[in-house]
């Protein structure tokens, strides 16, 4: 039977931090705010795949309380989320995810996002979509305050 997924994540930017999305850094003045390395895409899909599987959620696995956790690479913790999926006992089919921000600017960042993506879920990129969306200066992801990522995961078994 196939179950799907949903996954949301937003974190406030700031100053200095650096911007790292799919396990890419993309060059920009401000980054995520976050305990982690604050890679919203990452743990959008993260949230999506758990969810498809009813296993609760990334906070929960990887509590921000937790200093093992400080400055954790986000890529790690998904894959690490994957593998609880599939002992569960289900098969990872797709995901697909939305990046939410009006700068900077990801277009040219996709393709090496979704390779990484895909890499560490252990699936072929061709299963992998990712999508960045302008909010057209509206609201926290079009005036700077934050960057947003929703993503859904299909999971079979
Ligand atoms: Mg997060």
């Amino acid at each position: 039977m196939n179950r799907i997924g949903h996954g949301f994540d937003a974190h406030r930017l700031a100053d200095g931090r650096s911007m790292i999305l799919g396990g890419v850094r993309v060059p920009f003045e401000r980054g995520p705010l976050a305990h982690s390395d604050g890679d919203v895409l990452a743990h959008a899909i993260a949230d999506a795949l758990l969810g498809a599987a009813a296993l609760g959620d990334l906070g929960a696995r990887f509590p921000d309380s937790d200093v093992q956790w400080k400055d954790a690479n986000s890529l790690e913790l998904l894959a690490r989320c994957a593998e609880a999926v599939r002992e569960a006992g289900f098969t990872l089919e797709n995901v697909d995810a939305t990046i939410v921000v009006d700068r900077p600017k990801l277009a040219r960042f996709i393709e090496r996002m979704r390779q990484n993506i895909a890499a560490r879920l252990a699936l072929p990129v061709d299963r992998v979509g990712v999508k960045a969306k302008s909010s057209e200066g509206m609201g926290y992801t079009g005036d700077g305050t934050g960057i947003a990522a929703y993503a859904v995961a299909l999971v079979s078994g």
